[in-house]
């Protein structure tokens, strides 16, 4: 049986979601010890116990130790089924990274399947929803499933309260992804959304963006949210090339000026526009699994961070592959994943 060593690596959450997906995947059951003992309230909160429900209702799974603080689980799947299901958080834990834990058993299933979620779905430290649906999303059907995602209700980090729906076509089988050339750019967009709060703290965010990147009026937005619970804003850039489109977000937080939080989005746009890899930090760790599962890929990314390595780790655990990563030099890694021959 699999033993996973959760205070692996990154330490975090990642950990178990990935061997949640894998395990559905194969059919193999594992053991997971030391569960986020890299964090600092080490065991499963929340949003990591929704995901091993979450994964133990679509796979029909027995499971033990799925309480909040525990720190070992075991899991055995027994079938994937597909269907209608309905997850909540209970807090404003990420209802993005619940989906991911059971999207790859959905890719493949037998059967189409539709999931509403309810919890946070901008937050900090998670892919937020427009960077699922714009980013994510559009590299997953290109292998050829068709998911489709719809906000129902923005949940801000920390009142949460909000919903997404995602419909799921699997396709038989899964093709490759290759991205290893950017393109031109061909669009780009700044949105600033505020919930409860002055739209002050949304025009000074623009405004940053206007004068720091250069970006005319036309390509800045302040999007006024009326269906959150909470309060929230978040600022997202969108930098649309030839061939992906990456979703950059900066998160507003009470103590920190909008000027701040403009100012560290754009600091991540501009290490990406820098290099010449298309695919950003955080699509790179999230791609391992689909990728993996379509029978292999190569995509171009910055130089890798401890969430995707880790993430190779775990993968390597339930899966006959290789990945490699290279260093192409000027910030540009190759990861290559691969059957084993
Ligand atoms: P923890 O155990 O730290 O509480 P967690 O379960 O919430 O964490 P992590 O294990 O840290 O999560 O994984 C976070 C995931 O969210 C990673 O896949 C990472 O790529 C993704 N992520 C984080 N920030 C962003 C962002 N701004 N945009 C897109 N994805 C993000």
């Amino acid at each position: 049986m699999i033993t996973i060593d959760g205070s692996y690596g990154e330490g975090g959450g990642q950990i178990l979601r990935t061997s949640l997906a894998l395990s559905l995947v194969t059919g193999q059951p594992f053991t997971i010890e030391n569960i986020r003992a890299g964090r600092k309230k080490p065991g499963l909160m929340r949003q990591h116990l929704t995901a091993v429900n979450a994964a133990t209702q679509i796979g029909n799974a027995e499971v033990s130790g799925n309480q909040i603080g525990s720190q070992q689980i075991f899991f055995e799947p027994k079938e994937i089924r597909p269907g209608s299901y309905r997850f909540a958080v209970g807090t404003a834990g990420s209802t993005t990274l619940v989906m991911q834990t059971v999207l790859p058993a959905l890719m493949v299933a037998d059967g189409p399947s539709e999931l509403v979620i309810e919890g946070g779905t901008h937050n900090p430290y998670a892919p937020p929803f427009d960077f699922l649906q714009k980013a994510f999303l559009p590299l997953i059907n290109r292998m050829g499933v068709k998911i489709t995602a719809d906000l129902e209700k923005p949940g801000f980090y920390p009142a949460g309260g909000g919903c997404f729906s995602i419909h799921i076509e699997p396709c038989g089988k899964l093709s490759g992804l290759e991205i290893i050339k950017r393109g031109e750019i061909v669009r780009r967009k700044a949105t600033a959304y505020v919930s409860k709060i002055p739209d002050h703290v949304a025009k000074r965010e623009l405004k940053v963006i206007a004068k720091k990147l250069n970006w005319d009026k036309e390509f800045l937005f302040i999007e006024e949210v009326k269906n959150s619970p909470g309060p929230g804003n978040i600022l997202t850039l969108e930098i649309e090339s030839e061939s992906i489109t990456e979703v950059f977000t900066g998160f507003g937080e009470y103590g920190v000026r909008a000027e701040q939080v403009a100012a560290s989005t754009i600091k991540d746009v501009r290490e990406y526009l820098a290099s010449e890899a298309p695919v950003g930090r955080y699509l790179a760790d999230q791609l391992i699994v689909p990728v993996a599962l379509s029978g292999g890929g190569k995509i171009r990314t910055l130089p890798p961070t401890r969430h995707t390595t880790t993430n190779i780790d775990v993968l390597v655990q339930f899966l006959n592959m290789d990945v490699r990563l290279n260093d192409l030099g000027n910030h540009v890694w190759e990861m290559e994943i691969r059957r084993q021959s």
